[in-house]
């Protein structure tokens, strides 16, 4: 692998980082935009985790009207944001106490809703940290193959490679072709 490809890597990584850091200040920013004043006033926006974001609403009734409403204030969202959210979860849990922190909320596994994508598949357990450049293209190596619905990668072109080409060829069916 090149320095130049490494230095891509660590650059999306970069990216990915910074964006990690501030997607919940950039959501408050344009919240009550994209729900409107009247639901703004009902609800507030707590975290973001794993692309789920978590708003605590003032009463059952405006979560559950929400939560059916979802979809299209996920498609909303999503135009103003950079990184997709997959979800948005309601609740009132958390409305009345604003300094503590939703704990209770992370408890709830993410995958039970129907609608929810996968992100254990996108996101391997362990993010190490980028310590070196194998690290980082280990772990970039990892999600590129998870997203490839778990399909290992050609050596040569870092495709996703059905496993029968690799057993043949050692290499995806194109750089196998190339070789010959
Ligand atoms: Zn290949």
């Amino acid at each position: 692998m090149s320095l130049k490809s490494v230095n891509d890597i660590l650059d999306v990584l970069e990216k990915q980082a910074k964006w990690q850091e501030q997607p919940f200040q950039r959501l408050l920013k344009c919240w009550t935009e994209v729900v409107g004043s009247v639901v703004a006033a009902q609800t507030r926006p707590l975290s973001i985790q794993r692309d789920v974001l978590w708003v605590a609403t003032s009463s059952a009734a405006w979560a559950q009207n929400l939560t059916f409403g979802r979809s299209s204030l996920l498609l909303k969202l999503n135009k103003k944001l950079p990184t997709p959210l997959v979800d948005i979860r309601f609740s009132t849990a958390s409305w009345q106490h604003p300094s503590v922190e939703p704990k209770q909320q992370q408890t709830i596994s993410a995958d039970e809703h129907p609608s929810y994508v996968s992100d254990r598949i996108s996101r391997p357990d362990t993010t190490p940290s980028i310590q070196n450049a194998n690290a980082a293209f280990g772990h970039w190596a990892k999600i590129v193959q998870a997203r490839s619905n778990g399909l290992p990668l050609c050596p040569q072109c870092q495709c996703p490679t059905p496993p029968g080409e690799l057993q043949r060829w050692s290499v995806c069916s194109i750089c196998a072709a190339k070789q010959f």
